[in-house]
């Protein structure tokens, strides 16, 4: 039943949007930088930053790691919380230079379970961020879900509140096949949908999941 929602949902979006092309990034690094980035900001001032990371031709892992923090905070001042930010950066080039030689290729042998762990242990990187890297970066199929897909799974009795992020996670990957190419499409949709139409206050008057069951009456996400 759940699956069969599920479905139905993922064929509505992208009959409508089709598909979304995520994550924009043209190397893994690349996209491994963006989700630390896109916290807490939209996605055109990380092509900034990003933008800047690239004319200085920083894109690398063990570039990156020897520049100075300060200097990165710099560059990546159009992404917002810079300072932060960069500190964030820096503690995952640590661990992936320290145990990993900085090459990405040496996570491939390495079980997805242990990878998530890994990745939450860094400090700043929440389990939204962990999860965009092992997707969209490391091709694992692990679903990430977000504010959007909480406010859409609510309404559309996916789930009951109150859930954490892993119960909402579990809706979805015990539902659907273990496909990375089909979760980087789902989580795509979803922002799409959540940007355009199932905002705070919903527009359902023309959401591709309008003739779905829904119920607005939920208004806290
Ligand atoms: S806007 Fe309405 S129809 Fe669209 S996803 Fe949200 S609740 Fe569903």
């Amino acid at each position: 039943m759940l699956r069969e929602q599920l479905i139905e949902i993922y064929n509505s979006l992208l009959e409508r949007f089709g598909p979304q092309h995520w994550w924009p990034g043209e190397t893994p690094i690349e996209i491994i930088i963006g989700a630390i980035l896109t916290q807490n900001t939209s996605f055109s001032n990380v092509e900034k930053a990003i933008h800047n990371l690239k004319s200085q031709n920083l894109l690398s892992p063990e570039k990156l790691y020897n520049t100075e923090t300060e200097k990165i905070a710099e560059l990546i001042r159009p992404a917002g919380y810079f300072n932060i930010k960069a500190k964030r950066l820096k503690n995952l080039l640590n661990w992936l230079l320290e145990n990993y030689q900085g090459r990405l290729e040496n996570l491939e042998p390495v079980d997805t379970t242990q990878l998530r762990e890994q990745l939450l242990g860094i400090s700043g990187i929440g389990a939204e961020t962990a999860d965009s890297i092992l997707l969209y970066a490391l091709q694992r199929p692990v679903f990430v879900v977000d504010a959007y897909t909480a406010r859409i799974a609510t309404r559309h009795n996916l789930i009951e509140p109150p859930f954490d992020y892993f119960q909402l996670q579990s809706i979805f990957q015990n539902n659907l096949s273990e496909d990375v190419q089909l979760f980087n499409e789902y989580h795509a949709l979803i922002v799409r949908c959540g940007k355009e139409y199932c905002r705070p206050k919903a527009r359902c008057a023309g959401c591709p999941l309008e003739k779905l069951p829904h119920n607005i009456k939920e208004q806290s996400f």
